[in-house]
């Protein structure tokens, strides 16, 4: 499935059940499918019927992953999506920053997050009042966002990036000059992508003595502390284990895994670039460390690769959104995304600069 065109909408059960099984009966049982594929019937009539797209992140359980989305993707390829669809409702199958985020660029649309638990250890891990408390402490900083934070958040930074384009974003900032970058607010994706532009990283849990000791010519990267709860669990022992039992796996990593982690893996990068990866190069097996959906997802779309299921770490946020209560989203039009217009024109400018940055 591809995040570039719409697939076509099978317009009957049978069809629908035809499509399922050839892409998941290598990886599902049948009976499961049939299930399912009920579900994703009813889905895909209502969607056709209420003028809906249905954006599907990466993290997405395979049932959902390839059944019923329009598009797939990471949050930079979906934001892009939601920014420019002429359906009347976006149903974003993910978590709630990324219904916030679509909401954002698209603000006259009804979007609609199908769970109203699906959070993020890294959108909770810092507010509004954090930021500003920054902006005070590090006096001219440029501050950068993650993707994965809410609204408010976003609000009070100047850019936001994803994992698939901080490094370019830091390098744009870097070439305009700023020297105090503060990037939020995952500890490691700042650490690593410093780290990979060749930056110096400061930890903003560090003290005001040690900072006034940084030369004030050279760029600086301020961290804050929150972690992804799934990819700091991965260890360089994980690696080792890895290499011992297959020795021929690639192993690829997300850069919200520690750097310890970077620095012993073949490959780092983003959920797109996994995709790209596995999809183009010839290896003999893959591992992936990162949220186990998106292991199950290549694993049905490319059938001839071999991939080393190590599925123990999921993200319980992602997973409370199901086939089912994307059904239930659009019957009963919930969850709905509600954001005050000064916060929508607020967050607006940082993620249309993170969209610019490719
Ligand atoms: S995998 Fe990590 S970063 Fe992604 S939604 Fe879950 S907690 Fe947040």
């Amino acid at each position: 499935m591809s995040e570039s065109s719409a697939l076509p909408i099978p317009a009957s059960l049978d069809e629908t059940l035809k499509l399922m099984r050839a892409r998941l009966s290598h990886v599902i049982p049948d009976f499961e499918i049939q299930a399912k594929a009920e579900i994703a019937h009813k889905i895909n009539l209502l969607k056709r019927e209420m003028n809906a797209v249905i954006l599907g992140h990466n993290y997405m359980e395979p049932a959902l992953y390839h059944s019923v989305p329009d598009y797939t993707g990471d949050s930079l390829q979906l934001s892009v999506v939601a920014s420019k669809t002429k359906a009347d409702i976006i149903v974003f199958c993910g978590v709630w920053f990324m219904g916030e985020s679509a909401k954002i660029l698209n603000p006259g649309k009804m979007v609609l997050v199908p769970s109203e638990k699906a959070g993020c250890s890294l959108a909770e891990g810092v507010t509004a009042e954090d930021v500003i408390a920054l902006r005070k402490r590090f006096p001219g900083a440029v501050v950068v966002s993650y993707v994965n934070t809410y609204a408010t958040v976003k609000a009070e930074s100047d850019y936001c990036c994803t994992s698939g384009n901080a490094d370019k974003v830091l390098k744009h900032l870097m070439d305009a000059g700023h020297k105090r970058i503060v990037f939020l607010p995952d500890e490691y994706l700042a650490r690593n992508t410093a780290s990979e532009v060749g930056v110096r990283y400061f930890a903003a849990s560090d003290t005001d003595e040690n900072y006034a000791l940084l030369p004030a010519d050279e760029p600086v990267v301020i961290g804050w502390k929150a972690r992804c709860e799934v990819h700091e669990l991965f260890t360089v022992e994980d690696v080792e284990n890895i290499r011992k039992q297959y020795p021929d796996a690639v192993i690829l990593a997300h850069p919200e895994c520690s750097p310890e982690v970077m620095a012993k893996v073949d490959v780092a990068g983003s959920t797109k670039l996994m995709v790209d990866y596995v999809r183009d190069v010839d290896a003999p097996r893959y591992a992936l460390f990162t949220e186990c959906s998106m292991g199950d997802n290549l694993a049905a779309e490319f059938p001839h690769r071999e991939m080393v299921r190590a599925c123990s770490l999921r993200c319980k946020h992602m997973n409370t959104v199901t086939l089912e209560d994307t059904l239930e989203a659009l019957q009963n039009l919930q969850y709905q995304v509600k954001l005050s217009d000064d916060i929508i024109t607020r967050a607006r400018t940082p993620i249309d600069r993170m969209i610019s940055i490719r």
